[in-house]
């Protein structure tokens, strides 16, 4: 058989001329902006023309610090497509983080767009590494002014790109193995960790994501989960093996405009981690909205309550699909479609819903014991879940001339070759994985163990309850017990008694948690999760009594 590489400038080439006049539809208070796949292929060869005028040439990286829109995804197709490599930076990481994040992944020309100009203005001075600024829309001369005394030169995109020409010899000489581009995990302990994408990990990941979600070009998808987060989820290319059409936030991203994107633009599916989608489900259950176009919404990054997949299926007719996966899995490793012969709807069919889901084709997992021995895939036993293949990460980035992640810390996420992914739970023998936990958010109680995420699955299960969240915090007696942090509805009556009691028979007595704080919110990272290391220091401070 042939050989040829598998390049992202294949995928956009058959995108943008098989799928041209797909769309991607980027929301605006005053009415959506629409361009043709067609057109964004001529834009990305201009992206590149003009990126090489800047001197861009090689593996060199680009940056990105941009919401989700026509121009990040125009830089998604053209960077890799011209050898060089996409850096999607995480615009909500704190400062000092982003800096180091930045600098690690050694960017040299960064697109900014214009409502995050000033935001980027004050990492500047600390990115020596970068000689040229491209501003996406106008911003205004005092940024600019700030901006240019930290670069060589400061750019507007629509300008720059204008009279370069519209097609580009993408070149041929890659090699599948090349990078394509980078991200970076959100580094919950130590410095943050690079994964380098390769044009063939990428490509392999769209198609076995488009495929197994059956997503054709009658789509249209909304993405929620920002082109920063673990690869996008690997929505860019999965768009353009499929020609499904995409409606990008921008940077609307509460339930209000989400839900008249989902109206106006008829969309048909969608990706976010839960706490999107729960307020979400809060705004469609209090006002009437036509979500009748929409078939499934993707849900990642932490786990999906069950009670939020069965109020979607319920209330809105929409089939939450859950999938799983990390930064370092391209993300998506396993999504939770039911075996065909399990009857829609029943006990069965929701419990294989609500769980992480099957392994995809291509993918491997086993689980490991404390002991490092492999444990049975019997969906008994349970252990640490290791996964190998094509779009799984071999290795970390280096950087030689950055402070790096602690040499040791890298070294212990491989195990023989396989991913050590930190996540504890059972496989069944047909590939179906239920998480427990993160093992760092396992709670050790007396020589027992409790899931934080049952527990807020519970609790999550009572209509009176918006969002809650579990972590472990010192004992005396027992070491460690939950703390339950819960925000209730506004016209909630239920109290901390109330909320105890609902618990007992769902959960075992003994796991029912003693500390409660109803707070107004749970506090957040920068993609959206509950941010658990947050929860614990505000309790160490006697912040959650
Ligand atoms: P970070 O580690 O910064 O949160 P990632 O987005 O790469 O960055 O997070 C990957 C982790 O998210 C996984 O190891 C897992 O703990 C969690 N995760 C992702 N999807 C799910 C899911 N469906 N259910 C439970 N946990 C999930």
């Amino acid at each position: 058989m042939q050989t040829s590489p598998l390049l992202i400038s294949s995928l956009l080439r058959f995108g943008t001329t098989m799928h041209g006049d797909s769309e991607v539809v980027t929301w605006t208070p005053d009415g959506a902006r629409r361009t043709s796949y067609r057109e964004l292929g001529r834009q990305a060869a201009q992206l590149a023309h003009a990126l090489r005028g800047l001197g861009v040439t090689g593996d060199q990286r680009v940056g990105t610090f941009m919401w989700n829109n026509a121009e990040h995804l125009m830089a998604y197709l053209a960077v890799p497509s011209m050898g060089a490599v996409l850096h999607a930076l995480n615009i909500r990481l704190f400062p000092e983080q982003l800096v180091y994040v930045a600098r690690h992944g050694g960017s040299q020309v960064v697109l900014v767009d214009n409502t995050l100009a000033e935001a980027f203005a004050r990492l500047l001075p600390h990115l020596p590494d970068v000689r040229h600024v491209v501003l996406n829309g106008p911003v205004d001369n005092a940024t600019t002014a700030s901006l240019a005394e930290h670069a060589e030169g400061v750019h507007d995109l629509a300008t720059l790109i204008a009279d370069e020409p519209t097609s580009f010899d993408w070149p041929e000489h890659l090699s599948e193995d090349d990078a394509s581009s980078m991200c970076y995990t959100s580094g919950t302990t130590g410095h943050p960790k690079g994964v380098v994408y390769s044009h063939r990990s990428n490509y392999l990941h769209a198609m076995g994501v488009s495929a197994s979600l059956g997503i054709t070009q009658a789509d249209r998808l909304l993405i929620v989960v920002p082109l920063f987060h673990a690869n996008a989820w690997g929505y860019p290319y999965s768009a353009m093996v499929t020609g499904a059409t995409l409606v990008m936030p921008d940077r609307y991203l509460q339930a209000e405009p989400l839900a008249a994107m989902i109206a106006a633009e008829g969309v048909t599916g969608g990706a976010g981690v839960p706490t999107i989608w729960n307020d979400l489900l809060h705004y469609l259950d209090d006002h009437e909205t036509d979500v009748s176009a929409c078939r499934m919404l993707m849900v990642g990054g932490s786990a999906a309550p069950p009670a939020l997949i069965r109020a979607f299926a319920d209330r809105h007719g929409i089939d939450i699909v859950h999938g799983w996966g990390m930064t370092e899995t391209s993300p998506v490793a396993s999504l939770a479609l039911p075996p065909a012969p399990v009857e829609p709807g029943s006990e069965e069919f929701w419990r294989y819903k609500a769980s992480q889901g099957r392994i995809l084709c291509g993918v491997e997992a086993r689980l490991v014991g404390p002991d490092g021995d492999v444990v049975p895939s019997d969906g008994e036993a349970v252990g640490e879940v290791e996964v190998r293949g094509p779009w799984i990460t071999g290795s970390y980035y280096s950087n030689g001339s950055e402070p790096q992640p602690e040499l040791d810390e890298m070294a212990a996420k491989f195990d023989d070759g396989w991913l050590r992914t930190g996540d504890v739970g059972r496989l069944s023998a047909d590939g179906y994985l239920e998480l427990t936990d993160r093992a760092k958010d396992v709670i050790k109680s007396g020589g027992e163990w409790i899931s934080s995420v049952d527990l807020e699955n519970a609790i999550m299960a009572h209509p009176d309850v918006l969002e809650a969240s579990v972590v472990g915090v010192p004992d005396e007696k027992w070491g460690e017990r939950p703390l339950a942090s819960v925000v209730l509805r506004p016209d909630a009556g239920v109290t901390v008694e109330g909320l105890r009691e609902f618990l007992e028979g769902r959960v075992a007595h003994w796991q029912v948690p003693e500390r409660w704080a109803l707070i107004d919110e749970v506090p957040k990272t920068s993609v959206g999760k509950f941010d658990k290391k947050v929860l614990r220091s505000r309790y160490a401070a006697g912040e959650l009594e």
